[in-house]
């Protein structure tokens, strides 16, 4: 037998819903706010950045963009890559690593047991600099507030930086990658790994056996966090 709640029938969920809004619609209810989880939550505030991010002016590279480079992936990702910046391939489609570098990233995150949609990927800055040059200083500076913004809204269990540039910009040192690679280090609380940039393994392949040796210590500090 059917239970009654407030004149609504509790019988096939599709039923149920469309009596409940004719229900609220009778008492003069014409509109209800979604509920917010805090999924959805993150999804907002992430698309507000990027809004904030496709305005922005403050340092010379919007000049010369076709467009910013936000991010994609989860919202809720338990792994995050950061890398440089974007190249050519990023500009023109407006995400982050979907040139052979890229590719050959989303190679390595599936040799770890994930699809590129589980994990979130990002760069330091979300616009490509020229000739695909290396970072300045004053544009990371001005740039690098979006990055630590997406990290507090993700709040990812593990990031691994991708190349001497993220890692330098993440860890504020000096260090050469070579140094830096394969340790986990403290980014505010989240443990952090640097690792080569897919674009330099694609020219070095004796440093693919390194890197992968870094992949296996992100995933099994993920499946530690995660229980
Ligand atoms: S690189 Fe960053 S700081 Fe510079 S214009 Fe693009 S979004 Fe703004």
């Amino acid at each position: 037998m059917n239970k009654k709640v407030d004149g609504v029938s509790s019988g096939e969920p599709r039923d149920n819903a469309l009596a409940y809004l004719q229900y609220l619609k009778s008492i003069g209810i014409e509109y209800v706010e979604p509920a917010q989880t805090p999924d959805n939550a993150a999804t907002n505030e992430l698309a507000s950045l990027a809004g904030e991010v496709a305005e922005c002016k403050s340092c010379t590279l919007h000049k010369t963009r076709i467009q910013t480079v936000f991010g994609t992936g989860s919202p809720r990702a338990g792994i995050m890559f950061v890398g440089e910046a974007p190249g050519a391939d990023e500009d023109k489609q407006g995400e982050p690593f979907v040139g052979r570098a890229g590719k050959l990233l989303t190679k390595m995150i599936q040799a770890i047991g994930f699809e590129r949609e589980e994990v979130y990927i990002a760069n330091v800055l979300k616009c490509r600099p020229p000739q695909n040059r290396d970072p300045r200083p004053e544009e990371v500076a001005a740039c690098e507030h979006f990055l630590v913004r997406q990290i507090q809204l993700i709040q990812p269990l593990v990031i691994c930086a991708l190349g001497a540039h993220a890692a330098k910009t993440l860890l504020k040192t000096d260090d050469t990658i070579g140094k830096l690679r394969g340790r986990f280090f403290d980014y505010h609380g989240v443990p952090l790994i640097p690792t080569y940039h897919p674009a330099f393994l694609l020219r070095s392949q004796q440093s693919k056996k390194a890197a992968w040796e870094d992949l296996q210590k992100l995933r099994d500090k993920y499946h530690e966090l995660n229980g």
